[in-house]
């Protein structure tokens, strides 16, 4: 048996990437974090209760895992090593007892985030479907002023009630703004597209003031000039940083619950990500990765390497 906690994970030749247990990144595991917390917390919400289509995210953090170990450690667009910068663990899942019953899940998850703060640790995080978010911010914003928000999606995720319900994956930030969570000025969403609803359906992001930017304005400024307002918009406040994997095209991104095409490339993800240094970044997601219907591995292995773009800016 190695000794996961003395291997030199910079030393290829000291093990092969596809051996041993899938961590996050091929990092140390340590569910009892409390005990030697990292300034980085990298953690999985393998949960997918608020899904409204198609289901699967539950899986997402085992595979990224899995497909994480093809990460390396080195950044090679900004030089950064994360590894290096700071202290990361792979600090577990917060995964539900009660998985039946959404609101008790929600408290659940939010219970495990208050545990990873009060801990000095900045979480990122691998979901499950989008509603974990909003347990994630409950965590994050307590006790203090609203954050502000870069959120990349297809969709906005401000809805209300759907088939009886608040809680889902379509509008976790409506209830995130409602319970003064989000400051909704500061708070922009890049990437929507799809058909709606009803016309307005979107309503909620705009008239509560968020900055959304659709796919079309992003094809027409150019990724570059959208994030950069972004990061205009959020200043110097704390914020929260939330990827939900169908923001990029369905051919990049196949193994997702509500795939909508037109959508961004991975390239533009990762340069949009790289130009967030310097913000201050609270915690980050990943989400809405669902193995069950992914194609060899790619939403998952881009999944992960968003996490990674992530890593190395939180890092820095
Ligand atoms: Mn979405
Ligand atoms: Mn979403």
């Amino acid at each position: 048996m190695t000794d996961r906690e003395t291997l030199d994970f910079d030393d290829p030749m000291q093990r092969p990437r596809f051996t041993g247990l899938a961590t996050f990144f091929r990092l140390p595991y340590r569910e009892d974090f409390e005990a030697d917390p990292p300034r980085i917390g990298v953690c999985g919400v393998p949960y997918d209760g608020g899904v409204t289509n198609r289901p699967g995210p539950r899986h997402g953090p085992r595979e990224v895992r899995n497909q994480s170990s093809l990460m390396r450690r080195v950044n090679q667009a900004t030089g950064v090593n994360p590894f290096q910068a700071t202290t990361v663990a792979d600090i577990g899942d917060a995964w539900i007892r009660k998985p039946y019953e959404l609101v008790g899940a929600h408290q659940e998850i939010e219970d495990y985030f208050q545990r990873v703060k009060a801990a000095g640790i900045r979480a990122l995080t691998c979901g499950g479907d989008h509603s974990v978010t909003l347990p994630i911010l409950r965590a994050l914003a307590a006790g203090g002023p609203p954050l502000g928000m870069i959120h990349i999606d297809a969709h906005v995720d401000t809805g209300d009630n759907y088939l009886g319900s608040r809680f889902h994956h379509g509008a976790p930030f409506k209830i995130a703004v409602d319970e003064g969570l989000l400051d909704p000025k500061k708070v922009v969403q890049i990437g929507i597209r799809g058909a709606l609803y009803q016309r307005d359906s979107s309503k909620f992001s705009f008239e509560s003031g968020m900055r959304v930017m659709m796919i079309e304005e992003v094809e027409e400024r150019g990724w570059r000039a959208c994030i950069d307002e972004a990061c205009e918009i959020v200043g110097e406040m704390p914020i929260y940083v939330s990827f939900d994997i169908d923001c990029l095209d369905p051919a990049y991104a196949p193994g997702t619950g509500t795939p909508e095409a037109g959508g961004l490339t991975m390239r533009e993800a990762q340069g949009m990500i790289r130009r967030l240094k310097g913000l201050d970044i609270r915690g980050a997601d990943m989400v809405e990765v669902s193995p069950p219907f992914d194609v060899g591995g790619i939403t998952a292995l881009n999944g992960a390497t968003v996490m990674y773009e992530l890593l190395c800016v939180m890092a820095e």
